[in-house]
């Protein structure tokens, strides 16, 4: 690193060199930037409250959300689904402003990112258990008929916690309008559904330009959330860490490569030499102290960090979940301990069997993810990796050839998913001995005994988690008693 901004701990905004100016328009709407300081908050915050249209009235938004919840009730009664998206999508077909309606007067924190959003809602909602209901989208439907669901789904919680992807952020933000956005990470996904994405950076930091009164906890580890966090009137910086880099090899916003340092084997401190964007100083931070991870913050004595999640990406998410919930009042030290009651997440890090086998499933959508997810691989365990490419997964597998998969060497590796063979001749290029079987059951049984783990894309998860058996093999009955027994007998 060549040069360092030195910000507070809620940092002053990053100059984004080359940005658009704040109030610029994007693809999401236009609302005009605001200007002032942070004494004028609760009067700004009564002022840029979404102004909502005489029509439909209070009866008209509640019918709808009725209409909703009964539609939701419906669909499960038939076992169609959860309901956490048919709701939404009636009550927003009925009443379009209906989710601004819902937020009203609630304390909410939006989650977003490319990896990790699911995890971290769930972390921060366990932050704020304490403080009574939470509305959340706890089942991962993370677009606008979604939130609008799990607020449904909640009418008398005062704290709402949404997971939103990346793409519809523009909608539920200007609706919501967060206490607090959690911004984690941004990297290449779904190369054909998805834009470029320092052009999804850019729509986030003319978004929160026209959001000056959430405060936004980003990652100042990953350096299109620093670009995109820029144009933030207040960031809480969080060195939440990154190990993938492919996509910011060239500053976001100059072009200029990216100087970077190494720490260990990870990646470090980065600048730019040409425009001076630089990674902030953190405020917040956890450490692998001998005794367990901790979360340090200021002058603040480090917190215990005791995990069920896996992984030293859910140490940053954990972070980041804390840092995030005391912004809104919540005192981490009383926060952290809750956290330890988040396990399976919608089925990832849980546990399926087959035949008696245990298989360990974790979702991975694109390289950066799977970066992550190598320190989650039990050492020397059986591997499986099922990957499809419906349109929820993206057609485009090119992504493939991004995974550093030589790190694979030595274990036992079955490919599996519609893409199978895909994966079959990526291993196969980086010399993987493995076998290849679209059907995942088959591609299990021809993997050595023990417990595995499976490593899938969206849709193949979801395959996956439906052709295994969710519960553990019920132990073997004892013979039955002869007749005569003691006890049976008259
Ligand atoms: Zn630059």
């Amino acid at each position: 690193m060549t040069r360092s901004q030195e910000p507070t701990a809620t940092a002053t905004p990053v100059p984004i060199p080359g940005a658009p100016p704040p109030g610029a328009g994007d693809p999401v709407g236009e609302r005009s930037a605001g200007t002032g300081d942070r004494r004028e908050r609760p009067q700004r915050r009564r002022a840029r409250r979404v102004s909502l249209p005489a029509f439909p009235t209070a009866r008209g938004w509640r019918a709808a959300a009725a209409a909703g919840r009964a539609a939701a009730a419906v669909s499960r009664c038939l076992g169609v689904g959860s309901g956490s998206v048919i709701a939404g999508r009636v009550a927003l077909a009925l009443c379009p402003d209906v989710l601004a309606r819902l937020a009203r007067g609630r304390t909410s924190v939006v989650v977003t990112g490319t990896n990790g959003k699911t995890t971290t809602s769930h972390l921060v909602a366990a932050a704020l258990g304490g403080r009574g209901p939470v509305a959340h989208n706890a089942a991962g439907s993370n677009m606008t008929d979604g939130a609008v669901a799990a607020l449904i789904d909640a009418p008398r919680a005062r704290l709402a916690v949404l997971e939103v992807d990346e793409l519809h952020l523009g909608p539920v933000l200007d609706a919501v309008e967060p206490d607090v956005l959690v911004l984690l990470n941004l990297s290449r996904d779904q190369l054909d559904r998805v834009s470029e994405v320092r052009a999804t950076a850019h729509a986030i930091h003319v978004l929160l330009a026209r959001h000056p009164e959430t405060v936004v906890a980003a990652n100042a580890d990953d350096p299109l959330v620093v670009w995109a966090a820029g144009a933030a009137r207040r960031v809480v910086w969080v060195a939440a860490g990154t190990r993938w880099t492919e996509d910011t090899l060239a500053c976001p916003a100059c072009g200029q490569g990216l100087a970077r340092r190494v720490v260990g084997d990870e990646p470090g401190p980065w600048c730019c030499a040409g425009c001076g964007l630089c990674r902030p100083r953190a405020a917040w931070r956890w450490r692998g102290d001998d005794g367990g991870p901790t979360v340090r913050w200021g002058a603040a004595a480090p917190i215990e960090l005791a995990l069920s999640l896996p992984g030293r990406v859910n140490l940053g998410n954990a972070t980041m979940a804390l840092a995030a919930a005391a912004q809104i009042g919540t005192d981490p030290a009383t926060a952290a301990p809750r956290l330890a009651r988040v396990g399976e997440v919608a089925g990832r890090y849980g546990y399926l069997w087959l035949q008696g086998r245990r298989v360990r499933t974790l979702l991975v959508k694109n390289p950066a993810g799977w970066g992550e997810a190598l320190d989650m691989l039990t050492p020397d365990r059986p591997v499986l990796i099922m990957v499809n490419s419906r349109e929820a997964d993206g057609r485009d597998v090119s992504w493939l050839w991004d995974l550093p998969v030589g790190t694979l060497a030595g274990r036992a590796v079955a490919a599996a998913g519609d893409r199978a063979a895909d994966i079959g001749v990526r291993l196969s290029y980086a010399d993987i001995a493995h076998h290849t079987d679209a059907d995942p059951r088959t591609a299990l049984e021809g993997l050595p005994p023990g417990e595995v783990d499976a490593v899938a894309n969206y849709t193949a998860f979801l395959d996956l988690r439906r052709q295994l058996d969710p519960r553990p093999p019920r132990p073997e009955r004892a013979p039955d008693r002869p007749p005569g027994g003691v006890g049976h007998g008259r």
